[in-house]
């Protein structure tokens, strides 16, 4: 069996980053400059992370952020105030809201009042439509740097049976549709699946986006396939820790450090005998914030009628 190939997300993400730049400096010069509201609300600290690195990296881009902060006590009409202002600015190409959102807040109705033309999560209804019927839009930025990463690693997807494990509005149902529209015979597994794995061993590309820590094991895996794992689930027992990452010293390191580290959904184990795989960390992430970036530029593009 040969060696697999590592997909490193952060190389293709940096790759893309670079690509928005010059893209920024483009639009600077007709006095265009691609503006990102990122809207937190409340005080999760995963959402605080996510948001503050996407701030950081329009800044590093040269779009321009407009980072809001409502309280967790915020309402509805509240929110939906603040999303008609966003809507209404100028100098606001992409409006991002960062989930989860506090229960008091009705999410559906306010991911649908964001305009579709700022809508740079590709979460609207207008922009789903799009996406299904093929026509330009804003994709939902993970599953469209997952097919960027098969894309720029040269990995084929016209022809290849994919089989995608999870049907969230956010990664499987696009992901999927991604494929489809890439020519690949694409399956759908869930939770009600019945025998996954015969559906899975026959899979060229596997997409796991299913929040299940090392859920898809050796014995689902077609030996050569191509792993996307999406999964970001973060362990903090040793006996965890143990039961994927046993004898990884570099790994154990980190992990007593810091008291946690995180595991994909697929189990390590399941990586040894695919042909290439996303690590986790390192592999599919990088790219959702990558995808991000380039979903504003391409935003501020479509508005003013510039080709994209
Ligand atoms: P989600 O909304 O919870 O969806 C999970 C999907 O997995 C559901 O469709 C569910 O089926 C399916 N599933 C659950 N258990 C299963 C089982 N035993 N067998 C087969 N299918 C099963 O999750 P998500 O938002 O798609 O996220 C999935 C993972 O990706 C999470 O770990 C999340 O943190 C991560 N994620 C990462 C990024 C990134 O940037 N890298 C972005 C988004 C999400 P049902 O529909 O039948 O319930």
């Amino acid at each position: 069996m040969t060696t697999p190939r590592i997909l490193n997300g952060n190389a293709i993400a940096a790759q893309i980053k670079a690509e928005v730049a010059a893209e920024v400096e483009q639009l600077a010069a007709q006095g265009i400059r691609p503006g990102l509201a990122a809207v937190l609300v409340g005080n999760v600290p995963a959402s605080e992370i996510y948001v503050r690195s996407k701030v950081r990296t329009s800044g590093q881009l040269g779009i321009y952020s407009d980072l809001i902060t409502p309280p967790d006590t915020v309402t509805t009409e509240e929110m939906l105030e603040l999303v008609a202002q966003l809507n209404a600015r100028e100098d606001i190409d992409g409006i991002l809201i960062q989930l989860p959102l506090p229960k008091q807040v009705n999410a559906k109705l306010l991911l649908e009042a964001v305009s579709p033309a700022k809508d740079v999560d590709g979460f609207h209804p207008v922009n789903v439509g799009r996406l299904q019927a093929g026509q330009p839009a804003l994709a939902p930025c993970t599953p469209a740097g997952m097919i960027q990463m098969l894309k720029r690693s040269n990995l084929p997807i016209a022809g290849k049976n994919a089989v995608v494990i999870g049907r969230s509005d956010i990664v499987g149902k696009p992901i999927s549709i991604l494929l489809l529209h890439e020519n690949a015979t694409v399956t759908i597994c869930h939770s009600k699946t019945r025998d996954l794995g015969s559906y899975t061993r026959n899979a060229d590309i596997l997409v796991a986006a299913i929040g299940r820590p090392g859920y898809v094991t050796p014995d689902l895996v077609k030996p050569g396939a191509t792993i996307l794992d999406v999964g970001i689930n973060r362990i903090t027992s040793r006996e965890e820790f143990d039961k994927y990452f046993a004898g990884d010293k570099k790994r154990e390191e980190t992990f007593v450090l810091k008291g946690s580290t995180i595991v994909g959904d697929v189990h390590p184990e399941a990586f040894k005998i695919a042909g290439a795989y996303t690590p986790v960390p390192g592999g599919v992430g990088p790219l959702t914030i990558a995808m991000l970036m380039a979903n504003t530029v391409r935003a501020a593009k479509l508005r003013r009628g510039l080709a994209v």
